[in-house]
């Protein structure tokens, strides 16, 4: 059965609207990072891009480690299935009882716990208080936050004020800080990631050289001998008609002389790359039936019944600085463009405009469309409980078209 007809399947039988994962192009995407960087990176997948349950079970020997962003995060890990020594635990808003379960499940227990990465000395010092009124001994990463961050980036964490990591320009104070906490932090290693959505190669490259230097650095200053380093990886993928894929294979080629050096400098060091998006990004749509249409002042109108509630990001009000059309088919009417329309959203606001000027096939209600790249921060990313419409759908397709519910 093709894809499309699978979709329908799903809209006749289960209702609209919906998010599909198929979990063929997640697989593919992690078989590509292992390939081109031959083995050289461990890879972890950062939960907050997608946390759909049966996704975070799915992966779970796929990939290596979780990055995890909240409290709730690190339960749904390990309600997954996924050992506390896979995950690590990142945020710069860490809350007391978020860091106290952390030290529950990641305490004390020698190299099989996970790690808090520490995005300040006063995170790290609230967290060795409670590591040691529990007893406990806990492993930490250091965030570092570049002074720089490459131009190509569509979203930059660095470089800037930031709420994120250690600032390279206070990096000597703030790590000795940290150091003197090791009776209850064990310093294992180091983390940056300070931009995403990046579409330039040489841009990324640019940006793990600076890594590697910010890491060596640290590692200079802290005399840490790091289990792990982790890059935040950057990697971009195609939203909108017209931009091109992220040549991989390029940033491979360039980058892995230099992950060689590396690994003979700290042969005892994992390497990590964590990425969330390019995993499942451009694996998931979300598909949204035409409820009606109306012709308003020359412009024909589909209004949908999914918005903003549901995809917040492809109104371009998450994570976009220019509002550009997500790609988008018409599955009930097969053919070239047939004119170009406004897709809105059921709610009532004015702002709740899935695209503007597209084309499709025709436009008609109870059409189907499909909107593409919606696998990660999709429903997650969403004003959910806007307007009280019903929680979207979300089903998961594996290698055989067989369709389960998240
Ligand atoms: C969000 C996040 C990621 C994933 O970013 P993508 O753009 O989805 O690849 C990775 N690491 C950390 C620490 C994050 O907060």
């Amino acid at each position: 059965m093709s894809r499309d007809q699978l979709l329908r399947d799903i809209a006749a039988r289960h209702g609209t609207p919906f998010y599909a994962h198929f979990l063929d192009d997640v697989a593919a995407r992690i078989d590509t990072l292992r390939t081109v960087f031959g083995g050289r990176f461990a890879i972890s997948y950062a939960v907050k891009s997608n946390p759909a349950r049966e996704l975070l079970r799915w992966l779970n020997g796929r990939c290596d480690l979780l990055d995890v962003s909240s409290g709730g995060e690190l339960q749904h890990a390990l309600d997954a299935g996924w050992p506390a020594h896979t995950l690590s635990f990142t945020g710069p808003g860490k809350t007391r009882k978020e860091l106290e379960l952390a030290v529950s499940r990641f305490g004390g227990a020698g190299d099989e716990s996970g790690e808090v990465v520490l995005e300040s000395v006063d995170e790290a010092q609230q967290l060795a208080q409670l590591a040691r009124a529990a007893g406990k001994r806990v492993r930490v990463l250091v965030r570092l936050s570049p002074t720089r961050v490459p131009p190509g980036f569509g979203d930059t964490m660095a470089g800037k004020p930031t709420a994120f990591g250690i600032d390279e320009e206070d990096l000597e104070a703030s790590l000795r800080a940290i150091v003197s906490l090791q009776d209850a932090l064990h310093l294992v290693g180091f983390h940056a990631y300070s931009g995403t959505q990046c579409l330039k190669p040489m841009a990324i490259v640019e940006n793990y050289r600076i890594f590697i230097e910010l890491f060596l650095k640290a590692i200079a200053l802290t005399g840490c001998k790091p289990e792990k380093l982790i890059f935040g990886s950057g990697l971009g993928i195609v939203y909108h008609e017209g931009q091109e894929p992220l040549d991989i294979d390029i940033i491979a080629r360039e980058i892995n002389p230099d992950l060689d050096a590396l690994k003979q400098k700290l042969p005892d060091t994992q390497l990590v790359i964590e990425t969330g998006r390019y995993l499942v990004g451009e694996a998931g749509v979300l598909v949204t039936r035409v409820l009606r249409t109306k012709d308003s002042r020359g412009s024909r109108i589909g209004i949908c019944d999914a918005g903003i509630n549901h995809h917040l990001a492809a109104s371009g009000l998450f994570g976009m600085a220019i509002r550009r059309n997500y790609k988008m088919r018409n599955i009930s009417a097969d053919g070239p463009a047939a004119g170009s329309y406004q897709l809105s959203g059921p709610l009532c606001t004015s702002i709740d405009v899935l695209a503007r000027g597209i084309a499709l096939s025709r436009l008609e209600a109870g059409d189907l469309i499909v909107i593409g790249t919606s696998g990660a921060y999709g429903a997650t990313a969403s004003l959910g409980r806007f307007i009280s419409h019903p929680p979207v759908g979300e089903w998961l397709i594996d290698s055989d078209g067989v369709v389960s519910a998240n």
